[in-house]
């Protein structure tokens, strides 16, 4: 098989592997589609510590190939996506097959071979089929859905009330129609126009451009002097955290939306407002659980992603669309793979 491999910071090269063997309880992927995320280049630029070499990419949508002697409920030629870490399949929640809950899970990508390959080998279990009528750059997508579904959930949001979205990031964005089809008011903040104009294509009504507006007077203002029952604040967000608890009412709830290993530097902040505010706060990394639910999503168009700035290179030119991102170029583009 034909993998990209990162040797070392800022080396990644193309290599002739040996062929996976497949388990009984695994699949053997056709990879179609692999997204590069924050993670694959903050590995390749060694801002993310991992055991090398190793293959990147953990967003992945395939066709299955191979399907082991004990696998049910996969053929040959169903298309998936591929859930973004590995369960361990030894904790007590991969035992109560609660494999979304895992309490080692291995992060594709980091801890683990990505989908950066032309076939892959991966547990039956953290695949999920896809309908016909998803197109495979669009089930890429499947995570950051997920992630967002997890985040209202922590959130406990209601029908009705403002969230407050700091960062238009694709989370973000993705986040604003989820919480749209939840029937609430998403409210997105950022200090980069071009990606505010985004959210607004992705039809989020009220957006804040922190460098032309007092951001929290607006959300004031459009809540009636009450501020925002919840806040999310997606961690590679440039906006200081710190505005986040500002835009949170009294007894509002705030979630930290992130990788920790997608997290740059440090998130630092004064905490004193946290208290005044008696914040609750909560921290949203990821949620499998949501993976069918955000797959509906996406197949029903509840979400969609065609206004998200999107960069598709073809498998041959994928070491140096990676070295090209990772420098910064095109850097709100997300980088897609076609395999
Ligand atoms: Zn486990």
């Amino acid at each position: 098989m034909k993998a990209y491999r990162i040797q070392a910071p800022h080396a990644i090269g193309l290599d002739e592997l040996n062929a996976q063997p497949v388990g009984e309880s695994c699949v053997k992927l056709k990879n179609l589609v692999c997204g590069i995320a924050g993670t694959d280049l903050a590995v390749y630029s060694g801002e993310q510590p991992v055991q090398y070499p190793i293959i990147p990419g953990r967003q992945c949508v395939g066709f299955v190939s191979e399907v082991g002697a004990a696998v049910s409920g996969l053929t040959r030629g169903n298309r998936v996506v591929a859930y973004s870490q590995a369960s361990c399949h030894s904790c007590k929640a991969c035992k109560d097959s609660r494999y979304y809950d895992c309490e080692k899970p291995a992060v594709f990508g980091v801890d683990e071979n990505g989908f950066l390959s032309d076939f892959s080998v991966v547990s039956a279990d953290d695949v999920f089929a896809i309908p016909d009528r998803l197109k495979d750059e669009d089930a890429i997508f499947t995570e950051h859905t997920s992630l967002a579904i997890n985040v209202l959930s922590r959130l406990n949001i209601e029908k009705g009330e403002h969230l407050v979205i700091v960062g238009a990031s694709i989370v973000g964005i993705i986040l604003a129609q989820v919480a749209m089809y939840y029937q609430t008011v998403p409210v997105v903040v950022d200090m980069h126009e071009d990606l505010l104009e985004i959210a607004r294509k992705a039809g989020v009504y009220y957006t804040v451009n922190t460098v032309e507006e007092d951001a929290g007077k607006k959300v004031l203002s459009l809540t009636g002097g009450h501020m925002a029952d919840a806040c999310a604040f997606i961690t590679s967000s440039t906006v200081p955290l710190a505005n986040a608890f500002d835009y949170c009412c009294k007894g509002g709830r705030l979630a930290l939306v992130g990788r920790a290993a997608g997290l740059r530097g440090e998130l630092k902040c004064n905490l004193a407002s946290l208290f005044e505010k008696n914040l609750d706060i909560y921290t949203v990394t990821d949620c499998g659980k949501n993976y069918p639910t955000a797959i509906n999503m996406l197949a029903n168009r509840t979400v969609t992603v065609d206004m998200l700035p999107t960069r598709v290179v073809p498998f041959a030119e994928a070491g140096q669309a990676i070295e090209a991102c990772a420098a910064g170029d095109g850097a709100i583009e997300k980088l897609l793979v076609k395999v």
